[in-house]
């Protein structure tokens, strides 16, 4: 079995590549990344030297590169390649069309004119909208997505989706909750909020605080997708989520106490333009149709993941000391 996996040098991609390389010894998984800032050859340390494993550089978008690596037999693609940070999508969505929408098409086309086995979307709970404090988002929820970000990925869903209803393209989507774990690219809330903290430097929290997102730890997150490329049921969408919801509040406190630091650092700033309220996922149909069942609490998970940070503390100074600098001053006004 030779598995493509797009974007796997980014934060989820990666921990999927280490997670299949090393529990799948017979497959060959093949990393197609473009590195953008936030791919990382970094994350995959595990993998590199593997025989089960390679990586090759290369755009999603573009169409003559990703048919050439199809000249190789490849059994399944899983489609991790994004745009995936909301602010990025406020600043400049057109990369956001042309990654998310396009990149999606083209390796849809290939993958059609190839016969593969199966093509897995990675997609975000972000693609149903907000919610108000009651209910939960079902397969069944309508798409109401309102950033750039997740207009973009509801964009790629459905033409996911008309692939299966027009070509017969045996597809899944996956769309998960928010996900936490190593290799989280420094710009995102839980991994901002550890280094921040551990830097004394103050933490930018939006608005007033109390928009809940659902958690998932990346590694559960893995062995979702897992169980969708094996067992998912041709043109069906699986809604992952373990059920972690927090306002972005309890999320900071729980890790300012966990290493030990004041409240005092925490500031408020201007909200996010167009900031969903409320995300839950309803997993039922992958916990009873595929018997998932996440490992992780949210409480063992962020202690987990801040441990990592700590003793990690060279791979996210490398990032933070580079280009992302630009980016922090640019969104927060100070370094
Ligand atoms: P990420 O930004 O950390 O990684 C994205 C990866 O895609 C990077 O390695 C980047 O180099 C690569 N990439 C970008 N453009 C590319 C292109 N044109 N061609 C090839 N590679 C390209 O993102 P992530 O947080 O790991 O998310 C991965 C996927 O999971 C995304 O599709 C995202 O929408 C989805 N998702 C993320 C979350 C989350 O909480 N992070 C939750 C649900 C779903």
């Amino acid at each position: 079995m030779r598995i493509l996996v797009t974007g796997g040098a980014g934060f989820i991609g990666s921990n999927f590549v280490n997670y299949m390389v090393r529990k799948y010894t017979e497959y060959e998984i093949i990393n197609l990344d473009t590195l953008t800032y936030a791919g990382n050859l970094e994350n995959l340390k595990k993998s590199e030297g593997k025989s089960n494993y390679r990586f090759v550089k290369g755009d999603i978008t573009d169409k003559e590169f990703i048919e050439s690596i199809f000249t190789e037999k490849i059994d399944i693609v899983v489609n991790f390649a994004a745009e995936s940070h909301v602010d990025r999508s406020i600043t400049n969505p057109g990369i956001f069309v042309s990654t998310n929408i396009q990149g999606t098409q083209v390796l849809l086309d290939a993958a059609r004119k190839n016969n593969i086995k199966k093509y897995v979307q990675v997609s975000t709970d972000e693609v149903y909208g907000s919610l108000g404090k009651e209910g939960y988002f079902t397969e069944e929820t309508p798409l109401a997505p309102n950033s750039p970000y997740s207009a973009s990925k509801a964009g790629a869903d459905l033409l996911v989706h008309a692939y299966y209803e027009t070509y017969g393209l045996p597809i899944n989507i996956t769309r998960c909750s928010n996900n936490y774990g190593p290799f989280h690219f420094p710009e995102k809330l839980i991994p901002l909020m550890i280094i921040n903290a551990l830097n004394k430097k103050k933490l930018p929290i939006y608005g007033d605080g109390l928009n809940v997102r659902d958690w998932l730890h990346v590694e559960d997150h893995c062995s979702a997708i897992d169980l969708v490329l094996h067992k998912g049921k041709n043109g069906e969408v699986y809604n992952v989520g373990g059920h972690n919801e927090k306002t972005n509040m309890e999320v900071v406190k729980e890790i300012l106490t966990q290493l030990e630091k004041s409240e005092e650092l925490i500031e408020y700033v201007n909200d996010r333009l167009g900031h969903d309220r409320r995300y839950a996922i309803d997993p039922t149909k992958l916990e009873t149709e595929l018997g998932w069942n996440p490992k992780y609490t949210f409480e063992t998970g962020l202690k987990e993941t801040v441990e990592w940070y700590l003793n990690n503390r060279s791979w996210w100074e490398n990032i933070i000391s580079g280009d992302y600098k630009h980016y922090y001053t640019e969104q927060y006004g100070k370094q």
